[in-house]
């Protein structure tokens, strides 16, 4: 748990609804002021620190033209985050989504990882949080070996890639990595950062928006990446005032 007195100038508690008050990021920031010394940060991967809508777009598309199954692939790239199956199930009988999964999966590596380019912001995050000696964890929904292999393209440096958890699920990882914020685009990111006790981090960069976020319990929400470093910025400054 995130130390109690690193909240003491912002009246003792987590930040609240605030009567529908809008403080703007760096404000919510240093309501947090969650103490990280010592912890890692966490960052889910697709749409928070990886656009993948046109990869995940493309191999969708190979496997409707291969199955001759019509797929909404817009509907699809609205709504990344949970795992594979739960998408695979919009689009297929329960007999065919192993199958489907597995064919996705064949096809990842040479169709949607080329495709993938990084998120605004996120080379600039992962600076921030390395520049002040935090390790950073990559968990993703996404299989181990093409979390590993996008993580690879993109070039990101970080410490932890944990792949194939969503969710409340994605807290044991968190938690062996000693994760004391996450950040994610996603409700379930908010889920994953509760399970583990860490700072839910939300970025509006995905399917939700930021009153979605707010509403649906993080503790701080930015609009994208590039906030990030002023809100770690934020988080340090106001970790030395109140220690
Ligand atoms: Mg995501």
């Amino acid at each position: 748990m995130l130390e109690p007195d690193a909240t003491r100038e912002a009246g003792g508690t987590r930040p609240g609804p605030e009567a529908g008050r809008d403080p703007g990021p760096l404000a919510e920031a240093v309501a947090a002021l969650p103490d990280l010394d010592g912890r890692a940060v966490g960052f889910d991967l697709d749409l928070t620190l990886a656009d993948t809508r046109v990869a995940i777009g493309a191999v969708y598309a190979a496997l409707a033209a291969e199955t001759g199954v019509p797929i909404d692939v817009d509907a699809v790239v609205s709504r990344i985050g949970p795992p594979l199956e739960t998408e695979l199930a919009y689009w297929f009988p329960p007999g065919r989504v192993p199958a489907m999964a597995d064919r996705y999966r064949a096809m990842y590596a040479d169709v949607a990882v080329p495709a993938t380019v990084l998120m605004p912001g996120a080379a600039e995050a992962l600076d921030a949080v390395r520049d002040r000696g935090s390790r950073v964890v990559v968990v993703s929904g996404k299989n181990q070996a093409d979390t590993e292999r996008t993580v690879a393209f993109l070039g990101l440096p970080v410490d932890e890639v944990v792949g194939g958890l969503f969710g409340a699920d994605k807290g044991s990882a968190l938690r062996l990595h000693g994760v004391g914020a996450y950040v994610g685009d996603h409700t379930g990111d908010v889920d994953a950062a509760r399970a583990a006790a860490a700072v839910a981090v939300g970025v509006a960069t995905g399917a939700f928006d930021a009153d979605a976020l707010r509403a649906y319990g993080a503790d701080v929400v930015l609009p994208d990446l590039l906030a990030f470093p002023g809100w770690l910025g934020a988080v340090g400054d106001g970790a030395a005032r109140t220690g």
